[in-house]
């Protein structure tokens, strides 16, 4: 019953951009999303463990990434193109900032520097050089994961509306995990992945629909850097644009963080 919701709710983000817009149901015929998040969450996991050539990686994550926009859109005037998807981002108050109580003072670097996404590879775990994210720090000065002002863990809320496609929960000191304990959202109609890592616990179920500003974890030092005394609290945030092919190219966040709206 929760697609119900879910359409109500996308059909009106849409009413809102562009009213011929129009959003076909593609029926009983297509894999369930259920299953669609099954399949990342094995993928991404092989990948992890380097259990998976990359070619063979890229080609399963079109195949997941094609049907899961097939599960969710099929007029071909839904998907935006970019200048569409900017304009949308840029008159809407589409994003809530994934921090509560938080703004975009907390990101780390100077405007936005701590971005690089050159020579990133979602597929060869192998490849180290690049960040293609936002780091954003809580003020966490004994390294407990609790704000030092409240003592209260501090909320990671989704940036946008979209389905949880995969979940890890159960990170331990001495992984090799970079993310630690990660969330990934797909947003439809952004058609992009949003990656919120390092986090402490995790709320949400991969198969679950989440709305802008909802709480999916609490922000942690999980993750084989982040766990060292050296790195400051923070989420790591990544998003990834998908292309017309199904792959992913990473994009920096740091002007949609600026126009967040703040819980
Ligand atoms: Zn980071």
């Amino acid at each position: 019953m929760r697609w119900i919701g879910f359409l109500g709710a996308l059909w009106m983000s849409l009413a809102n951009t562009a009213s011929s817009q129009t959003l076909v149901w593609t029926g009983e015929t297509a894999p369930n999303v259920d299953s669609l998040c099954q399949r990342f969450q094995e993928l991404y996991v092989q990948i992890r463990e380097e259990a998976i050539e990359p070619d063979s990686a890229r080609y399963q994550f079109r195949q997941i990434m094609q049907s899961l926009r097939s599960r969710f859109q099929s007029a071909e005037s839904f998907r935006l193109d970019s200048a569409r998807r900017d304009s949308l981002v840029r008159h809407f108050g589409y994003f809530v900032f994934p921090l509560r109580n938080y703004s975009p003072d907390a990101i780390g670097g100077s405007r936005g520097n701590g971005y690089h996404s050159a020579g990133f590879d979602l597929f060869d775990y192998r490849v180290r050089c690049s960040h293609p994210a936002q780091d954003i720090f809580i003020k966490d000065r004994n390294q407990d994961c609790l704000e030092d002002q409240s003592d209260q863990p501090v909320d990671v809320l989704s940036m946008t509306n979209g389905v949880v496609l995969s979940i890890k929960t159960d990170w331990k000191p001495g992984q090799e995990y970079r993310g630690g304990n990660w969330v990934w959202v797909y947003d439809p109609l952004l058609d992009g992945l949003f990656y919120y890592a390092h986090n402490n616990a995790v709320l949400v179920r991969p198969g679950q629909w989440v709305q802008a500003g909802d709480k999916l974890a609490e922000v942690g030092r999980t993750g084989y850097n982040a766990y060292k005394t050296r790195s400051p609290t923070h989420l790591h945030l990544m998003y990834l644009q998908l292309q017309p092919d199904g792959l992913p190219k990473p994009y920096n966040t740091y002007r949609w963080l600026l126009g967040a709206k703040e819980l």
